[in-house]
């Protein structure tokens, strides 16, 4: 699709490094062009010993914002203005809203990660039990998003017990109960038996990465517990074929890459997005990447 861009051209994009197979800017560029917006959303390859020169020159070009991945979610804090309370919980940016030169650093990635549930599941988190499964960046987000969204009880099993020990003590600090379990713990299968959500967040079940294991026994898998995965290369991992064969509902991975963009959206525009139109481009996106499988 080719676009006219003129001198009010209005420029996001994404910061990151790589960033060559990014989905973001199929989602957004489509949206602009629903809605007949004259924005466009470009990604920059940013090495790390450029990120500094980087942050000056958006200020610099008058760029609305960006979405900032790889390396640089947590590298850019001391470059920007202020932090949102999500980004100062998380410790992470994934979203800068520049506001006529002064920069905010947000996080859209716990939000979003809780819309998707909300949007794709009818579920709300509001006095739910969670078991998350890894406690790196994204369980990070996903901890603060269901802790600030009232959940009752998150209890966070990882491999390496310490990490899922800090992000509990973090997590609690925002109000649930929360508990810290290695990931062969034999208590995650009590866990799973009383609890709402599961949601898996490390790369096992990845094409290419430990995809022939599931990260729990598939027993311990009954409805009504609802089963995120936020994996989405393939679409439909192990886990979630898993889930669906016991009767649970599911969530894929792509929900949270979705709505974090729908909130970026927002942010910088102050418009509602055509969802429809985002999702459509995103997983025709991820299915042309994928091959053929089922959406
Ligand atoms: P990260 O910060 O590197 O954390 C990785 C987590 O996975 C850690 O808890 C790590 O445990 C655990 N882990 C790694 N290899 C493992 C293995 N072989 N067995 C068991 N646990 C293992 O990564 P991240 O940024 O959180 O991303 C994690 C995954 O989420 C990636 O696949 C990424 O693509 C996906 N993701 C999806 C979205 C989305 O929008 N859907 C957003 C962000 C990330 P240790 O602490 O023991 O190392």
């Amino acid at each position: 699709m080719v676009r006219d861009f003129s001198g009010e051209t209005a420029v996001v994009g994404l910061i990151g490094y790589p960033v060559a197979h990014s989905l973001s800017p199929v989602m957004h560029n489509r949206a602009f062009a629903q809605l007949e917006m004259n924005w466009v959303y470009v990604p920059f390859p940013v090495r790390p010993e450029d990120l500094e020169a980087a942050v000056k020159g958006l200020r610099a070009l008058s760029l609305r914002g960006v979405n900032v991945t790889v390396p640089h979610k947590t590298a850019i804090v001391p470059f920007l203005d202020r932090l949102t309370p999500a980004a100062a919980a998380i410790g992470a940016v994934n979203t800068v809203i520049n506001q006529d030169g002064y920069l905010v650093g947000d996080n859209t990635d716990a939000i979003g990660f809780v819309r998707s549930l909300r949007e794709e599941a009818d579920f709300d988190p509001a006095g739910s039990r969670a078991v998350i499964l890894g406690a790196g960046g994204a369980a990070r987000a996903i901890a603060v998003g269901l802790a600030e969204s009232r959940a009752a009880r998150i209890a966070i099993a990882n491999r390496t017990r310490e990490r899922a020990r800090e992000l509990a003590e973090l997590a609690a600090r925002l109000g649930p109960e929360t508990t810290a379990l290695a990931l062969d713990s034999p208590e995650l299968e009590e866990e799973l038996a009383a609890a709402d959500v599961l949601v898996q967040t490390t790369p096992l079940g990845m094409a290419g990465a430990g995809e022939a294991h599931l990260p729990v026994n598939e027993n311990w898998l009954h409805p009504p517990l609802l089963v995120c995965d936020i994996v989405y290369t393939p679409l439909y991992t192990p886990l979630l074929a898993a889930a669906a064969r016991r009767g649970c509902r599911i969530v894929p991975g792509w929900g949270m890459l979705l709505y974090q963009g729908v909130e970026a959206f927002e942010r910088w525009t102050g418009r509602p997005p055509p969802i429809a139109v985002m999702r459509r481009a995103l997983l025709d996106a991820l299915q042309m990447s994928q091959g053929s499988e089922e959406a």
